[in-house]
């Protein structure tokens, strides 16, 4: 083993001299650099020659690209390729690979290696690399002794160790997390660097402003994120509900001069969706949604429903635009006239604070929401109160359709089923939103039975490949109907007063 004469190369340009013995000895003498390292300072690399960037290229790529991880970080994409223009154009026919920003770029000139390849982090911090070429090339996981397939400008996690093979190279490229000897000093001479940091700083503070604005608005999203999408068979109520309520708090320069509306009833039968719609529509205005439920609030409320009144609408006003749902508000709002002292204080209370919001300004709308609207008492429902009145109606058989695209969306059917049939036969049913789902739901749960699901889960014996390969098929929705058809017959879920 020969050590290299390191005074040398430190302080003049013998380095081209003996460049020749520190490529021999590489490989098997990490002294060498270790010793060039100590004397780095007193390099500069800048001013050597071309003979001696040579030398640099020596060190292996593999070891050139370990240095270059050590330091890798969030917005930094290493390239590496015969020329930085070529290695571009194939970075930027695979640039939607790429989840973060690029603030730094790396190249690294590689002669002997032939190929195309690109490193980055992703947006979770994890390694990855890019097949720039237009050619597989394969990918050996050394933990799990498998080997990958990495198609033209994909992406995959590399970890130490692992191999990446291209067809023309003879040798396969190690990734190592650290190179054979610190190269620290040395990257400068072995890698081009542009750092468009700061020229994307100013995009970046502009969408970190944007993100932290949403942040109350992305959690309240996650919450409730029904949209008029998942909604199906209701259009005409949509159409409604969005010239109403959803364009006035969307566009209310347009409606300067207009007496907005701010009471609504919705009816129809259960389960057609009122609470889902409304839920959806306060998503859509980005709207505040207060829920309420009346049968509830009737019993919680006794002796306090004044106050609690009061309160609830200026909770609404502090957070406007807002959107107060009563589901059930029959609960609250029946026929006066009887015994019910505490019912009547509570309804009226409920008719004052009503009848101050149409005369205000404030952005808030009231919707209750009702099976029985018959039973409601006029005062509630006349003009200044909850006077518009929208219909939910069972779904018609397009309705079923779309309600059934939407709720099985995400589920895992089995492609033999007949659909067109099945969504016939709920329609015949009469079957609501809920019902749909419900039979789908149920379906899946079937499906789970028949299919050993359910006991694997049980002892424990569940694997990824059960998941994989289960679907719900016609036999489960057979049974779903029928015993959804038992249900409905053994209860009655017809709501009581409504005949429409
Ligand atoms: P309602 O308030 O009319 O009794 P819900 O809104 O509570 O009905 O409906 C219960 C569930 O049934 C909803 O959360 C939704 O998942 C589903 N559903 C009901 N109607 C529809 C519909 N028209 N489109 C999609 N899903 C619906």
């Amino acid at each position: 083993m020969k050590i290299l004469p390191i005074n040398n190369i430190a302080l003049n340009s013998q380095i081209n001299k003996n460049n020749k013995q520190v490529k021999n000895n590489y490989s098997n003498n990490i002294t060498d650099l270790n010793l060039l390292n100590k004397n780095y300072n007193q390099i500069s690399f800048r001013a050597v020659s071309k003979e001696s960037l040579e030398f640099v290229l020596k060190i292996p790529l593999e070891d050139r690209l370990a240095s270059m991880f050590e330091k890798m970080e969030n917005g930094d994409v290493i390239l590496v390729g015969k020329s930085l223009s070529q290695t571009k154009l194939k970075l930027l026919e695979c640039i939607d690979n790429i989840d973060t920003l690029i603030k730094r770029v790396f190249y690294l000139p590689e002669e002997k290696h032939k190929g195309y390849l690109g490193f980055f982090k992703d947006k979770d911090g994890d390694r990855q690399v890019i097949n720039l070429n237009d050619y597989d090339i394969r990918l050996h996981d050394a933990e799990a002794l498998k080997t990958d397939v990495l198609t033209a400008n994909d992406s995959f996690y590399i970890y130490d160790n692992d191999l990446i093979i291209m067809p023309n190279n003879k040798e396969a490229l190690q990734i190592k997390d650290k190179p054979k000897v610190d190269l620290t000093g040395y990257r400068k001479n072995f890698c081009k660097a542009v750092d468009f940091s700061k020229g994307v700083q100013e995009e970046i503070e502009k969408l970190n402003r944007k993100v932290v604005s949403q942040l109350s608005r992305e959690v309240k999203e996650k919450e409730t994120k029904v949209t008029f999408k998942d909604v199906g068979g209701q259009d005409e109520l949509i159409k409604e509900l969005k010239r109403s309520i959803l364009f006035p708090i969307k566009y209310p320069e347009m409606y300067e001069n207009f007496d907005v509306n701010k009471g609504f009833i919705l009816y129809g039968p259960p389960g057609t969706g009122k609470t889902h719609i409304a839920r959806a529509l306060a998503n859509e205005a980005e709207a505040n949604f207060i829920s309420l439920n009346g049968l509830e609030m009737e019993s919680k409320w006794v002796g306090e429903s004044e106050e609690n009144w009061r309160n609830l609408f200026e909770e609404a006003r502090q957070k406007q635009p807002s959107i107060l749902f009563i589901d059930e508000i029959d609960a609250i709002g029946k026929s006066r006239g009887g015994t019910d002292v505490h019912g009547d204080k509570t309804l009226n209370q409920l008719l004052t604070l009503i009848s101050d919001l149409d005369q205000s300004k404030d952005n808030i709308y009231v919707i209750g929401a009702t099976n029985n609207f018959k039973a409601l008492d006029k005062a509630l429902t006349r003009s200044g109160r909850l006077s518009k009145h929208l219909e939910a109606k069972k779904p018609d058989l397009d309705g079923v359709r779309q309600i059934y695209k939407i709720h099985s969306a995400n589920k895992p059917i089995d492609k033999d089923i007949d659909e067109e049939t099945l969504i016939k036969r709920m329609f015949e049913l009469n079957a609501s939103g809920a019902d749909i789902r419900y039979i789908i739901n149920e379906a899946h749960i079937l499906g789970y039975d028949r299919a050993g699901i359910h006991e694997k889960m049980e002892n424990g014996t569940i694997t990824g490949k059960d998941k994989r390969n289960f679907r719900i098929n016609q036999e489960d929705f057979d049974k779903s109907i029928q015993k959804f058809i038992e249900t409905r017959e053994g209860s009655d879920r017809r709501p009581i007063g409504f005949n429409k």
